[in-house]
């Protein structure tokens, strides 16, 4: 059967949360039941949008990460009376019935997403707009309202989904978690992993130094290539980090550079000059 997917393209969130409000609007004072009592008017962010920064200036890129619950296949807040359950269509629900008075349920999702409600006395997250999917809804509240389509709700079957994954380079937040959330990420490198950049220029011309080339090895291996533009600037991504790298820039003309880095986190490498052969 189909089922329920989030996917979420980082490269294309700009932090308007947009996303974030919709949710406000939908389940602020509005019951759901059998799904949901109404969020609080405060301290819930059932779509949470985690923010950071990479690099240093002035090679800088922001990354933002819309986190709502995961509905996770291997889901462990799900409990053995049914308080917490995972529905044919993919959806994992806090029945607010059975999960009344019990906090730690809360403590239960690795990725916090679960939220406790001091006057319902009740846990709550996202629902994945259950209830609207039910009147025959083909969009969440946060896909709808999203101005860069950046969130997509893809009903599919498992098969499918697994294909579109491979095809599009999707992944899991944290999939080393093995929770095997439903919720797939595009573009997540701008999370997860680190990139090296700098500046280059010819030391004889103070020229800036396009089309020079940058090869990134770990171990004797390749791990990454790039060029500079136009600025003579150059980013090379999707790098593990806390590796040890060297990066070495070749211009015809020039003697190559080649410099030893740690990326702890995203590195810039500041001006670097090539001189004459
Ligand atoms: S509405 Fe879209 S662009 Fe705005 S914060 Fe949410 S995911 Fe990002
Ligand atoms: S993200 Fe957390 S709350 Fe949501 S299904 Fe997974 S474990 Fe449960």
């Amino acid at each position: 059967m189909k089922k329920w997917n989030l996917v979420i393209d980082i490269a294309r969130c700009h932090d308007c949360n947009d996303c974030f409000l919709a949710d406000k609007d939908e389940f602020v004072g509005n019951d759901f039941l059998p799904y949901s009592v109404a969020q609080p008017w405060s301290g819930h962010r059932w779509m949470n949008i985690e923010r950071k920064e990479r690099g240093q200036y002035p090679i800088v890129q922001t990354g933002y990460l819309p986190l709502p619950c995961m509905h996770c296949d291997d889901a462990p807040c799900v409990t053995a009376d049914g308080a917490v359950y995972k529905r044919e269509d993919g959806l994992v629900i806090i029945d607010p019935v059975k999960a009344k008075g019990r906090p730690e349920i809360v403590d239960t999702c690795p990725y916090g997403a679960i939220y406790w409600n001091e006057e319902a006395q009740v846990a709550q997250k996202c629902t994945g707009c259950v209830h609207l999917l039910e009147d025959g809804w083909t969009e969440t509240r946060c896909s709808q309202v999203c101005p860069t389509g950046a969130i997509k709700l893809v009903m599919a079957e498992d098969a499918e989904m697994a294909a579109m994954a491979a095809a599009e380079g999707l992944r899991a937040y944290k999939a080393e978690l093995g929770t095997k959330p439903r919720v797939w990420y595009k573009n997540l490198h701008r999370w997860d992993k680190v990139f090296a950049s700098g500046s280059v220029a010819y030391a004889d011309t103070d020229e800036v130094a396009e089309g020079a080339k940058i090869t990134v090895s770990a171990g004797g291996a390749v791990v990454g290539t790039g060029e500079t533009n136009n600025y003579g600037e150059f980013i090379v991504d999707h790098l593990e980090p806390g590796g040890e790298y060297e990066v070495t820039i070749e211009a015809a003309g020039y003697k190559p550079v080649t410099k030893a880095v740690t990326l702890a986190e995203s590195l810039n490498l500041g001006l670097i000059l090539l001189e004459k052969a």
